[in-house]
């Protein structure tokens, strides 16, 4: 008898957790987490966040293929229609040409993700986790949270200021800059379990298991001890059982169809396995990274007119010139198209560049002018050989430019982009000033599809009477 009563007991008790589990099973019960202690601003967030993106996208080789930053911006912004991202923070994502397995958020909105953690993860889920939780990290202001409890006297005072260096100038005069273990991305435990809770709140809202997300993160512990994981744990330490947490909070979500995986994830992973590796024989950079991939900076139909001294032509309107126009030379490129080097010399790998040559010789008056022509190019491929000696003349052709003699040689060198070789185009012309040229310089990547941009900007090219 006894052991019946407690069976019916032990029912009664079961039906009413069933009942708690049933009338929970909504959001109700889950916690909407706040950030914390902050002793910036919102807007500040912002600002730091946006200087500190344009150093990192200065060191790093970022990914500049379309179909990988257009891919990662979509996932961002799915999940950024997440009531739990927030509005306060303009989310943007860009991929690191790097093997190593890493991801980091910066205050106020800039995400980066290496493409080393774009191939360990399974599937779309599982990299829309990753993003989440830093999504996470930025809309609790973990960074500059951190950096306000770091109890630097000098920090108020600063960001009254606020002018001069900007602030991410002023905050490494602090010594909060973007090296190892600046406060700004050493995130703790507690803030790894809050970027965890809010994250899979924001996966799940967007339509992705949030499991996902810790199934990752168990797959990157698996590697630890390993080298190349070893910036992400540091940076975001186990808070321990994720998997359990997780599960414990999916249960209090209500129930969804979720979305694992993706077609075009798959393709993604494709192309970043194919991305060109960092090159081993042009050394590293300044901050110990590879030189950056080829942009993909593809001009616009829309053109420009630049008014040189003595001549004219037309450039695609999203490229930039460098130089004074007072002046005989002027550079014209898309802005990744000038690349910085280890010693932070500028170098151009993508774009052109017109200025006038004089040469050595004096032999000028002995030759008529298609000889000079010749002789005078010549002089000039050995100048630029002389500061580039890997460089390499190959075919050479005739045609007009304005109706002047031209001679066209094709050059072949190294690029400053990784893995890349370069192909240069010299054009040039004689002039009363000197030798007129111009060069057309790109990725042999990219050749092909600039090569008609080239042409129409030497078609376009007037020369003042
Ligand atoms: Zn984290």
């Amino acid at each position: 008898m006894q052991g019946t009563a407690y069976k019916r007991k032990a029912f009664l008790v079961l039906a009413a957790l069933t009942a708690i589990t049933v009338t929970a099973a909504g959001f109700a019960d889950l916690k909407d987490l706040k950030p914390g202690f902050n002793l910036f601003s919102s807007q500040q967030d912002i600002e730091l966040g946006r200087q500190a993106a344009a150093e990192v996208a200065q060191k790093q080789p970022i990914v500049h293929n379309s179909q990988v930053k257009n891919y990662l911006t979509s996932l961002v912004q799915r999940l950024a229609r997440s009531p739990h991202a927030g509005t306060e923070f303009p989310f943007s994502v860009q991929a690191i040409s790097d093997n190593n397995i890493n991801a980091f958020a910066l205050p106020g909105g800039p995400l980066f993700i290496y493409t080393g953690l774009i191939t360990l993860a399974d599937n779309e889920a599982q990299l829309a986790g990753v993003l989440a939780h830093e999504m996470s990290h930025i809309r609790l202001r973990h960074g500059t949270s951190q950096a306000s409890k770091a109890n630097l006297f000098q920090l108020p005072l600063m960001l009254a200021g606020g002018l001069g260096e900007g602030l991410i100038g002023q905050l490494t005069q602090l010594g909060i800059g973007l090296g190892t273990g600046s406060v700004l991305l050493k995130m703790s435990r507690t803030a790894e379990s809050q970027a965890d809770y809010n994250g899979a709140q924001i996966m799940a809202e967007a339509g992705y298991n949030p499991i996902e997300m810790a199934q990752l993160f168990e797959k990157l512990e698996a590697k630890e001890g390993q080298a190349q994981s070893a910036q992400f744990l540091s940076d975001h330490p186990n808070p321990g059982n994720r998997i359990k947490a997780v599960q414990e909070e999916i249960q209090q979500m209500p129930r969804r169809s979720y979305t694992t995986d993706t077609r075009q994830f798959a393709r993604i992973k494709d192309v970043v396995t194919h991305l060109p590796q960092p090159a081993q024989l042009r050394g590293q950079y300044n901050d110990g990274h590879a030189a950056p991939p080829a942009p993909n900076a593809r001009p616009s139909k829309q053109s420009k007119q630049y008014q040189g001294r003595a001549f004219t032509f037309d450039y695609p309107d999203n490229w930039q010139t460098f130089g004074d126009p007072q002046s005989a030379m002027v550079t014209i490129a898309p802005s990744d198209g000038i690349v910085r080097d280890r010693n932070g010399k500028l170098s151009i790998g993508y774009g052109a560049i017109v200025s006038y040559y004089f040469p050595q010789s004096d032999e000028i008056q002995l030759r008529r002018d298609t000889d000079k022509l010749r002789t005078d190019t010549d002089d000039l491929v050995r100048q630029m050989q002389q500061a580039n000696p890997e460089m390499r003349a190959g075919e050479l052709r005739s045609l007009k430019v304005n109706d002047y003699s031209a001679l066209v040689t094709t050059l072949n060198a190294s690029s400053p982009f990784q893995g890349e070789t370069e192909i240069d185009q010299l054009v040039t012309v004689l002039r009363p000033e000197g030798l007129w040229y111009l060069v057309f310089i790109s990725p042999q990547s990219e050749y092909r599809d600039i090569r008609p941009v080239f042409d129409q900007m030497l078609r376009s090219v007037r020369f003042s009477k």
